[in-house]
């Protein structure tokens, strides 16, 4: 067994590695950049190399200066948990060169799956069936139109080279195939240097149906059985489950023996994905499951496929990579119970899932469930990596369960100033059709508004909120709205707007010439929201809310009511904003003049942006 590890990665994943590798007595070594200094991940490692700016392609994304940390440190392994360098083949080799061990399949067979259309060749060899399209060496524009019109439309056309969901046009019809495939091959050629494509038919009611595999140096491959990401937003994930909903045994035992071949095909060791399309229209099929792709990987859903297993995936990674045989023969492999895995993120469902960054200043996640999290009360999401907080993962013995279980779960998450998409999360899970398990890839978009705007907070949490903040003797303005937004002045009444732009006037409320005090007082309103109203040290004038009309989410300016000059009265509309589809009028928060108007009629305006500015009279 090997005894120390660097893990080349950050998050949730590089703590994930650290807990079992730490269980194993395996002393492990953790990277970071400027903006992880104080990340959860650097302190749960027994050690840790700094390896530059915060940019992942200036650290994380750097191999020679990962492989440099782990010979200064002694390492004898790396990690590459997933993203980042983890399918980078010349980095395995590299790893391997340096006299490491690489905790991840061959080069070679990293190769054999980094190209879509290769990847299809072979596993069309190893009689893994492929959805049906065209993957020629011919790319005139002339014969791709007429393979699309072979294989019928509606078809899709992708990069050989694409991933993660870029890369890839629908086309519903042959007038529109020419314009569709110069701007794939333009998207194809800008973000993976590449032109080359490939045609498919395009699957009606797509399920997304991955297998989890295993394989070791000794030649032997297992799987794990199935999971079931069909659940997705932009061709991300958002929940995953295992097993999948309405898989028969036919179809299982097809699916999992495709999956084992095509592991086979290209000498497979360690973990790894086979991610298969099928057409769901009359329910999951045996005859209609196809290869899609192979990720060469840990993937981020790995822990509903060990909830259901009962086995420690990175475990068996570690194992595998001492040399040790798979821990266990596929006879000795069973499924119990069902798992779901949520990911929450930092984003704002509301403005079109805008990732949210900054301080944590409040996290409450749910106890009773499996939590993975690289993140922590008082952290900080940084703008330079994936914004997610945690995986919510829950195992119960029956589906319905697992899902009361989530929605539980995401329910009872609280996280904030920093927004999530937890009220979004809990609203799927109380979606019909997700109970039902009748899903396809589409099912989120199709929902639309129905997920992402939050309902108007209840009256009871606005008393609530009222009460408090009467309680208080405040000097000073409502600022800082965190999923609520209070635009009021001193003396006034606490409005609060809310994600969907809808104004709710708390209390009236009085406020006192109390002292000037440095102070945030915070509440948390459920939901994913909760308000925040801070006290600037000083007289409240210089404060950027005082009188400062925001533009509560990015949006369009379609009306502009008031000039500059002009006295308005409390409660005046002062300027229209189209956002999410719905118009949002702002209102003058008390009687004043206008002091200086920002937007202009037609412009495009951020969350946050100064609209208006109202000065009151004294
Ligand atoms: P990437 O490598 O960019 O992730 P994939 O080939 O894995 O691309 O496809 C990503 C997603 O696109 C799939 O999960 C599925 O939702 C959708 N998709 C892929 N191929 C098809 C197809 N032939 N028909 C319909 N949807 C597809």
């Amino acid at each position: 067994m090997l005894k120390s590890l660097l893990i080349a990665n950050r998050g949730e994943i590089a703590c994930r590695i650290i807990r079992t590798a730490r269980a194993m007595g395996v002393r492990t070594i953790a990277v970071y950049s400027d903006a992880d200094a104080k990340a959860l991940h650097v302190r749960q490692a027994d050690e840790a190399v700094h390896i530059g700016p915060s940019p992942a392609r200036e650290s994380y994304l750097v191999g020679d200066k990962i492989i440099a940390a782990a010979l200064q440190t002694g390492a004898e392994a790396i990690h590459p948990g997933y993203g980042f360098l983890s399918e980078n083949a010349d980095f395995a080799q590299a790893v391997i060169d340096a006299g490491l061990i690489w905790v991840g399949p061959k080069p070679d067979s990293i190769r054999a799956m980094g190209l879509k259309d290769a990847a299809k060749e072979r596993m069309i060899a190893a009689g893994v069936p492929v959805t049906p399209g065209y993957l020629g060496a011919d790319q005139s524009p002339e014969r791709l139109a007429a393979e699309a019109d072979k294989i019928g439309y509606p078809v899709l056309i992708k990069a050989v080279a694409g991933g993660g969901g870029k890369g890839m046009r629908r086309v519903d019809d042959a007038a529109d195939f020419a314009d569709s495939l110069v701007s794939c091959q333009r998207e194809a050629a800008s973000s993976f240097g590449n032109t080359d494509v490939l045609i498919e038919k395009y699957i009606l009611s797509p399920r997304h149906i991955e297998v989890q595999v295993f394989g070791d140096s000794h030649g032997n491959v297992v799987h794990l059985f199935e999971r079931d990401c069909s659940l997705q937003r932009r061709h991300q994930k958002v929940i995953e489950e295992a097993p999948a909903p309405g898989m028969d045994e036919e179809t299982r035992a097809a699916v999992c023996d495709a999956a084992v071949r095509a592991a086979q095909a290209v000498d497979y060791v360690g973990a790894g994905t086979i991610e298969f399309i099928a057409d769901a229209s009359e329910g999951l099929r045996a005859d209609r499951i196809w290869f899609m792709e192979m990720n060469t990987r840990l993937q981020v859903e790995h822990p509903v496929t060990e909830e259901i297993t009962g086995q420690d995936l990175v475990e068996w990674q570690l194992r595998v990579a001492s040399g040790e045989p798979l821990p266990k023969r596929q006879d000795q492999l069973e499924i119990h119970g069902w798992a779901m895995e949520a990911r929450l993120y930092a984003e704002n469902p509301a403005t079109g899932f805008l990732p949210s960054t900054g301080l944590i200043e409040h996290l409450q996640l749910p106890s009773f469930a499996r939590l993975e999290t690289g993140v922590e009360e008082g952290g900080e999401v940084s703008p330079f990596y994936d914004p997610m907080i945690a995986k919510i993962i829950v195992h119960e013995p029956s589906r319905s369960a697992a899902i009361e279980e989530l929605w539980e779960a995401t329910s009872d998450v609280e996280v904030w100033p920093v927004r999530t998409n937890a009220g979004f999360l809990a609203r799927l899970c109380l979606d019909a059709d997700f109970r039902s398990g009748t899903i396809d890839t589409g099912l989120i978009e199709r929902r639309g508004e129905a997920l992402t705007i939050p309902p108007a907070p209840q009256e009871t949490h606005l008393r609530e909120a009222a009460a408090a903040l009467a309680a208080r003797p405040v000097r000073g303005v409502w600022e800082g709205a965190i999923g609520l937004r209070l635009n009021a002045a001193p003396r006034a009444e606490a409005r609060i707007v809310d994600d969907a732009g809808q104004v709710h006037v708390v209390s009236d409320l009085m406020i006192d010439d109390g002292p000037p005090q440095d102070e945030v007082i915070s509440f948390y309103l459920g939901e994913g929201r909760g308000y925040r109203l801070a006290q600037p040290r000083g007289t409240a004038s210089g404060a950027a809310a005082d009188g400062a009309i925001l533009s509560p989410m990015p949006g369009r300016i379609i009306a502009v009511d008031v000039a500059a000059g002009d006295a308005v009265i409390k409660g005046q509309k002062l300027v229209t904003l189209e956002a999410m589809k719905m118009e949002h009028s702002l209102v003058a928060p008390f009687d004043g003049t206008v002091e200086t108007l920002a937007a202009v009629i037609g412009g495009q305006v951020s969350e946050g942006a100064v609209l208006v500015k109202i000065t009151a009279i004294t």
